[in-house]
């Protein structure tokens, strides 16, 4: 096998390595999630430089180590400097960058979550309708591919449709009155499951037209957050303490 491949990829993360170089987080459809070292990159007039930052699109040309990547050659396609220039598209796109980070395996190529990222950067780089909102779509169609779809069309336990829902994590979605004896629940406005619904099922184009009040998206925020922490293990995120520190709320 050669040791030297073409991949595109978006870049998840980038971070200091040593005085002069950086270490990439890469996410490509070809090669998954790879670690890949930037040499010379904390230069500016480095031809690495520009290409080794988050919400960048590239051409990668790589050489396969042991344990990591090193870059040869990097042409950029797209460099998403809308989302750089406003922090709170930049933290929601960070924090899309850190869920996929944790949840996806090195070297485990998954083009439909690769899209999924890019569509939605594209999207906070062009800075139309509501990134929280855009966030727990995110959040809702990660869990989709991930295996963890929240079961929001019925209960259930039971199958029956008709509201009011409960909610909790371990039962993977809504049940109703009758099944939520003896379980710890947690109510579910018909407003937010409405939200979610409709969140589940429409594509990402679609979602910039979606508004909510601050209470439900709240209600959205914290029940994804739980739910998600549940399924995935992942207990917390760096971005998330960031978007608590520069939110309004
Ligand atoms: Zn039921």
């Amino acid at each position: 096998m050669s040791r030297l491949i073409k991949a595109g990829a978006l870049v998840l993360r980038a971070r200091r390595l040593g005085e002069k170089d950086k270490l990439l987080t890469l996410f490509s459809p070809e090669i998954g999630k790879a670690g890949a070292r930037a040499p010379g990159a904390c230069n500016v007039k480095s031809k690495l430089a520009a290409g080794a930052e988050p919400f960048t699109f590239a051409n990668f040309l790589l050489y396969r180590g042991k344990s990591l990547y090193t870059i040869s050659q990097l042409e950029v396609k797209k460099s998403l400097v809308g989302i750089r220039g406003n922090i709170r598209g930049y933290a929601l796109g960070l924090y899309m960058a850190e869920l996929v980070e944790k949840t996806v395996e090195e070297g485990e190529a998954f083009p439909a979550i690769y899209r999924l990222l890019a569509e939605c950067w594209h999207l906070l780089n062009e800075q139309k309708g509501d990134g929280d909102i855009l966030a727990r779509f995110f959040e809702l169609k990660m869990l989709d591919l991930l295996g963890y779809r929240p079961h929001l069309d019925n209960c259930v336990f039971c199958g029956q449709a008709k509201a009011p829902f409960y909610w909790n994590n371990s039962c993977g979605g809504i049940f109703c009155g009758n099944c939520a004896r003896g379980r710890t629940r947690m109510a579910l406005s018909a407003g937010t499951l409405a939200f979610l619904r409709s969140l589940q099922a429409m594509p990402a184009g679609k979602v910039i037209k979606m508004r909510a009040p601050t209470g439900q998206k709240r209600e959205l925020r914290e029940i994804l957050r739980h739910f998600l922490g549940y399924w995935t293990g992942i207990e917390s995120f760096k971005t998330q303490d960031f978007l608590r520190k520069i939110s309004d709320e």
